[in-house]
C-alpha cells in the first residue's frame, strides 16, 4: 500500500478537498440536525427513521448502498465508495444513542438540533451521530470532488452500539459484510487518535448455603454472609494487584459490584446468594486470566473458610482495544491531525466501543471523532459545530491518503 503517493499533487487535491467541506458546510450541520431529529434511543434502538434519512443523502450523493434490518427495529447501512477494490477502509460509526433521560434536565429539545453559541445539541448530536454525518458527508465531498480512491471506502453507520452490538456491527461481520484492512470508529475523541480502549467482563457469583430457622442459624450456613466474607476478599486482593497494573492510554483496570441478591425471608437463613460484578480489562489482560484470577481468589476464600461454596459464570465479554502505534494506518492519521494542529500522539478511549470486535480480529483500527467524550450520556449532550466540519475533513484526508489516490 502506498502511503502519501504523489505527496505534492495529493496536497493540492486535499486543499480542494478542503475547501469543498468549507462551502458544504450549511449541508452537513443541516444533515446532522436532520439524523438528530430522528430519535433513536436503545432501547429499544429503533434506527429505521435515521436511516431513511441517512438513505436519501446517500442516493444524493452518487454513493451506493445496502440497508440491513436484523429485526423490526435494528436497522443498519454499509455504503460503498468503489466496491470490490482493495484494501477496504471502513468508517463505522453507530445511529443508536442512549435514552434521553428525565427530560426537564435538558435546556434544549433532546431532538431539537438547535444550535446556541457554535454547540448543536441533542441526544445522540456527539455519541455518535456527530460522527456519522461528517463520514457520510466526506464520502459525498470525495464524490463531489471527483477524488479516485485507489481503494474501497465503505461508510457503516450501525443500530445496538448501545446495547453491545449484536444486532448491529457484530451481525455484519458474523454475515460477511464487512471485510475492512483498517477501520475508523467515529466516538467522541475531540478529534484526536485513540488506539486503545478497555475491555468489559460481567461475572455472576451465585454463593450457595444451607437454609434452617432464624433462630437456630448455626444449623444452617447462610449464603449471604458468605458472599460478603468472598466479596471482601476479593476487593482487597483486587485493589492490591490492581495496584502495579497500568496501560500507558488507558484509565487504570477497575471492578464494579453492581448488583447483590439473596435469600427469600428476613427469619429464613439464606442458601443462596447472586452478585454480578463488573471487571473492565486492560489491553493486555483477557477472559481467560481474568477468570483464574478469580478463581484463585475463590479458593483462597475457601482455605480461610471450608464453608464458602462459589461458583462464577461469564455474562457478557467484550474484548479490549489495541492497535500499535507504529502501524502505518495510525502514523498516516497521526499526520492528518498534524495538519489541524491536533496532538499528533495517540490517546486512550474511556468508554467501549465497537471498535473491539476489528481488533479481536487483528485489523488496525483507531477511534476518529468531534465532542468531548465526558458529555457523551448526559442531559444537554451537544457538538460543537467546528468540530465536525473539521472532522468531515479529516475523514477525507485520511481516505485519501491511507487508500492513496489515482491521477
Ligand atoms: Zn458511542
Amino acid at each position: 500500500m502506498n502511503f502519501r503517493k504523489g505527496w505534492y499533487r495529493v496536497n493540492a487535491l486535499e486543499e480542494k478537498v478542503c475547501r469543498c467541506v468549507d462551502e458544504m458546510r450549511e449541508e452537513i450541520i443541516g444533515f446532522l440536525q436532520e439524523i438528530v431529529g430522528q430519535a433513536s434511543c436503545n432501547p429499544p434502538g429503533d434506527t429505521r427513521g435515521v436511516v431513511r434519512a441517512i438513505c436519501s443523502k446517500l442516493e444524493s450523493s452518487q454513493i451506493s448502498y445496502e440497508t440491513f434490518l436484523v429485526d423490526e427495529v435494528h436497522e443498519s447501512v454499509v455504503a460503498t465508495i468503489n466496491a470490490g477494490q482493495s484494501p477496504n477502509l471502513l468508517f463505522n460509526s453507530h445511529i443508536d444513542t442512549v435514552p434521553v433521560g428525565e427530560e426537564s434536565r435538558w435546556t434544549y429539545g433532546p431532538f431539537s438540533g438547535e444550535i446556541v453559541d457554535g454547540k448543536l445539541y441533542g441526544r445522540g448530536s456527539a455519541d455518535a451521530k456527530g460522527s456519522v454525518a461528517p463520514m457520510i458527508m466526506a464520502g459525498k465531498v470525495l464524490q463531489l470532488c471527483g477524488i479516485q480512491l485507489n481503494g474501497s471506502l465503505s461508510i457503516n453507520p450501525v443500530a445496538d452500539e448501545e446495547m453491545g452490538g449484536a444486532k448491529g456491527v457484530k451481525h455484519l461481520i458474523d454475515t460477511g459484510k464487512l471485510k475492512p484492512d483498517m477501520v475508523v470508529i467515529g466516538e467522541i475523541t475531540t478529534n484526536e487518535i485513540a488506539i486503545a480502549e478497555k475491555g468489559i467482563i460481567w461475572l455472576e457469583f451465585t454463593s450457595y448455603g444451607r437454609t434452617a430457622h432464624a433462630s437456630t442459624p448455626w444449623d444452617g450456613v447462610n449464603a449471604i454472609s458468605k458472599m460478603v466474607k468472598f466479596l471482601y476478599l476479593l476487593e482487597e486482593e483486587l485493589t492490591e494487584r490492581f495496584a502495579a497494573r497500568r496501560h500507558p492510554l488507558t484509565p487504570p483496570p477497575s471492578f464494579n459490584f453492581g448488583m447483590i441478591k439473596g435469600g427469600v425471608k428476613a427469619n429464613v437463613v439464606a442458601d443462596q446468594c447472586k452478585a454480578v460484578f463488573d471487571r473492565r480489562i486492560l489491553p493486555f489482560e483477557t477472559l481467560e486470566g481474568t477468570l483464574d484470577e478469580v478463581n484463585e481468589i475463590i479458593a483462597k476464600a475457601q482455605q480461610e473458610d471450608p464453608e464458602i461454596k462459589i461458583d462464577v459464570k461469564v455474562l457478557d465479554y467484550g474484548a479490549p482495544l489495541e492497535t500499535a502505534p507504529e502501524e502505518p494506518f495510525v502514523q498516516t492519521a497521526l499526520d492528518v491531525c498534524k495538519e489541524f494542529g491536533i496532538k499528533n500522539e495517540p490517546v486512550g478511549y474511556q468508554q467501549a466501543s465497537d471498535g473491539r470486535f476489528f481488533s479481536e480480529m487483528k485489523i488496525p483500527t483507531i477511534l476518529l471523532g468531534p465532542g468531548d467524550p465526558s458529555l457523551a450520556h448526559s442531559p444537554n449532550e451537544f457538538i460543537p459545530v467546528e468540530q465536525v466540519i473539521q472532522a468531515t475533513k479529516m475523514y477525507a484526508l485520511l481516505a485519501m491518503r491511507s487508500l492513496g489516490t489515482i491521477s
